[in-house]
């Protein structure tokens, strides 16, 4: 079972998505995860990818996209894959497509978790990673609205794939309502 954790950055779909892996046996993909490992190891992607994302900036599709196919043949992920943070864009969201086509698979769910404007930044403010600086934060805001966002459209045209949360709550009432949603899907 594929499944994309979706929504704006601070939204917690982090959160839920290392929790439901974790509790379910399934595989975690968190891009922005990867890319900072990489940025730490400072291998080749790293070193690519580290100025784009201390600005808030996308790395390009081929780049997560290459991250997201040699991920997804890893054992962990063949009980069931989330994705946490891709796809990103419509290039991104028809790569996995493509990916998923080529092994019979198809993307199961998609969680949009919504919290309001002013819950964003400030859990984005107390989280203190090096790109929650207030002009990255801005940036990645930018981007989300106007790359990311668009996406919602794109999944909306299978019916019911997309199951949306209020994730204004505790971290165990959201999961609740995160595991309720993938159950009704
Ligand atoms: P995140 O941990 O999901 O907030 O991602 C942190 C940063 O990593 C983002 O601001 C981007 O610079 C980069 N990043 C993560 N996922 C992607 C993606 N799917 N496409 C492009 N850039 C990404």
């Amino acid at each position: 079972m594929i499944i994309i954790f979706f929504g704006a950055p601070g939204v917690g779909k982090g959160t839920q998505a290392a929790l439901f892996a974790e509790r379910m046996g399934y595989g975690h993909l968190s891009t922005g995860e990867a890319l900072r490992n990489a940025i730490a190891a400072q291998t080749d992607i790293g070193k690519l990818a580290k100025q784009i994302v201390d600005e808030g900036k996308l790395v390009s599709d081929e780049i997560v996209t290459k991250i997201v196919e040699e991920t997804l043949v890893l054992p962990k992920f063949q009980a069931g894959t989330i994705l946490d943070g891709y796809p990103r864009t419509l290039g991104q969201a028809e790569a996995l497509e493509n990916i998923l086509a080529a092994k019979g698979q198809k993307v199961a769910v998609v969680v949009n978790i919504t919290v309001n404007q002013e819950t964003l930044v400030q859990r984005l403010l107390a989280r203190g990673r090096k790109d929650d600086n207030e002009t990255t934060i801005r940036e990645r805001f930018a981007v989300y609205e106007k790359e990311t966002a668009p996406l919602l459209d794109f999944y909306a045209k299978t019916p019911n794939l997309i199951k949306t949360i209020d994730g204004e709550a505790e971290v165990e009432e959201v999961y609740k309502r995160v595991k309720a949603a993938v159950e009704a899907r």
